[in-house]
């Protein structure tokens, strides 16, 4: 096994090499385009625990794209098994090759007025938050501040198009919505005692107990969450900040499998109206969403060694994830069958995200060990499923006003095109009087009178002209 690993580390070595990453990159976007929800596995390295319980590893990477387990004697039946997704990363991967194997495509989608998500997946301790959210070091970074960073970079290169971006942040604890970032703080403290912690600096207070709508009309805002506060991001800054501020404010609690394990589905989402530079009248407007979410990690109670209110909170996050599970086997079944979006919140505020109106990319964190391969291969089975799922996307514009739009272009291509038209005619009638106006030497000569020139002209475009 240990020879399968330097193998599995020497290929993954190879996206250092530029040529390989950009090729695996294009292959994710063409996924994508086909409307795949494209799916990368990451492999974190061995944490502490795992080493000083001396767990073998478990996980080869086969290929770009494919991972084999080969389970510990110990967990029941299974056995070694290959499962192909659109990229496979090692744990010696920095958090840059997980941001452009993932987040670029995605990014490119949402300028392009599509909606887009990225959601990270696993156990717990499994890299979700590291991958997502990272750390504070500008080289820990996880996808979501980096998408941030490219996001603004790119509106504030652009010239052609005017941008307005605005953003929320929720988290979904024991199925009900709360605005992380809602002022005015206030039962947090309590909670958070409950369980022991060190109670979070705010939080709490109005925005607790959001309700999901959907808005089903044409050009409207789809599924939303009401009573949330959207706020407007002019620049990187302003997002992280956001960021941070929300983070603080997420329920965090301490597993034996991860000391800060969140406890809740955060759920960053950035709201980008686009329009041209020269519409003031926002005809043109297309306005993109674009999800980036940390799940809360499936866990067994029995690794978590999880008791009372922890226990209770670990129950509910798996009743969503299952909830989330049975979306995707729905999706993905050769039956048609009705899909429970309604059977948790995270699958009703993700409804869009899956199987529906938006280009979706998972990222599927798992553990090495041998320990943990009974979680590893359940989430590579979810991650091989999820990745069946087809989503619609489409841009998203009001019709009205992109029928008003396309009248406007048409309106300008027949004035241009009005105006080539005089421009010719007057040339044409100047070309006219000139011929009228100064009659030639020779004609001069033949003393033609202005009247029978017209006659003249006639003649001459018959190419048969003799005067004498
Ligand atoms: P999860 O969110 O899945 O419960 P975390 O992201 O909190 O797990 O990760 C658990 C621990 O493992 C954290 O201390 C984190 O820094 C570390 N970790 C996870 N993935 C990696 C990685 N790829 N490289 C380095 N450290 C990692
Ligand atoms: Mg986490």
């Amino acid at each position: 096994m240990t020879d399968d690993n330097s193998e599995s580390r020497a290929r993954s070595a190879s996206y250092h090499n530029p040529d390989r990453l950009l090729r695996r990159m294009s292959s994710m976007h063409r996924a994508l385009t086909d409307s795949q929800v494209v799916v990368a596995v990451r492999v974190r390295p061995l944490n502490d625990t795992e080493k000083e319980a001396e767990s073998q590893l478990c996980t080869t990477i086969v290929g770009p794209g494919t991972i084999k387990i080969t389970p510990s004697d110990g967990v029941g039946s299974q056995e070694a098994r290959e499962f192909n997704v659109d990229a496979v990363v090692h744990s010696d991967a920095p958090q840059e090759t997980i941001f452009k194997l993932t987040a670029k495509s995605i990014l490119s989608k949402v300028f392009a007025g599509y909606n887009g998500c990225i959601f990270a997946y696993g156990q717990t301790g499994s890299g979700k938050t590291y991958s997502m959210i990272g750390g504070s070091d500008p080289s820990t970074e996880g996808v979501i501040p980096r998408t941030c960073r490219e996001l603004f970079s790119k509106i504030e290169s652009e010239t052609d198009h005017m941008y307005v971006v605005k953003g929320q942040f929720l988290e979904i604890y024991q199925e009900k919505i709360k605005d992380l970032l809602a002022p005015d703080p206030a039962a947090w403290d309590s909670r958070a005692a409950a369980f022991g912690d060190a109670a979070p600096r705010s939080g709490g207070g109005s925005g607790e107990n959001l309700v999901i709508r959907h808005d089903k009309s044409p050009g409207g805002k789809g599924i939303y969450v009401t009573g949330v506060r959207e706020h407007i991001l002019r620049d990187t800054s302003d997002v992280l900040d956001m960021l941070a501020k929300g983070t603080q404010r997420r329920v965090v609690g301490s597993t034996n499998m991860n000391a800060t394990s969140s406890r809740s589905h955060a759920v960053l989402s950035l709201t980008i109206s686009c329009q041209n530079a020269d519409d003031v009248e926002g005809f043109t407007r297309t306005v993109s969403k674009l999800h980036l979410v940390d799940l809360a990690g499936s866990e067994r109670a029995k690794a978590t060694g999880a008791t009372g209110a922890r226990l209770r909170e670990g129950a509910s996050i798996n009743k969503s994830l299952a909830a989330l599970g049975n979306v995707v086997n729905s999706l993905t079944s050769k039956t048609k069958s009705h899909t429970p979006y309604r059977d948790s919140k995270l699958t009703r505020l993700l409804q869009d995200s899956l199987g529906g109106n938006a280009y979706t990319l998972m990222i599927c964190c798992v553990s090495p060990a041998e320990m943990n391969s009974a979680e590893t291969m359940s989430s590579l089975r979810f991650a091989e499923r999820t990745k069946k799922i087809k989503n619609c996307a489409r841009v998203n514009r009001d019709p009205k006003l992109a029928r008003i739009a396309e009248l406007t272009e048409e309106n300008q291509r027949f004035k241009k095109k009005i105006k080539e038209l005089e421009r010719e005619l007057e040339e044409t009638q100047n070309k006219l009087s000139d011929l009228t106006r100064k009659p030639s030497i020779r004609e001069k000569s033949t003393s033609v009178s202005p009247e029978t020139t017209t006659d003249l002209i006639a003649t001459k475009k018959g190419g048969c002209c003799v005067i004498s």
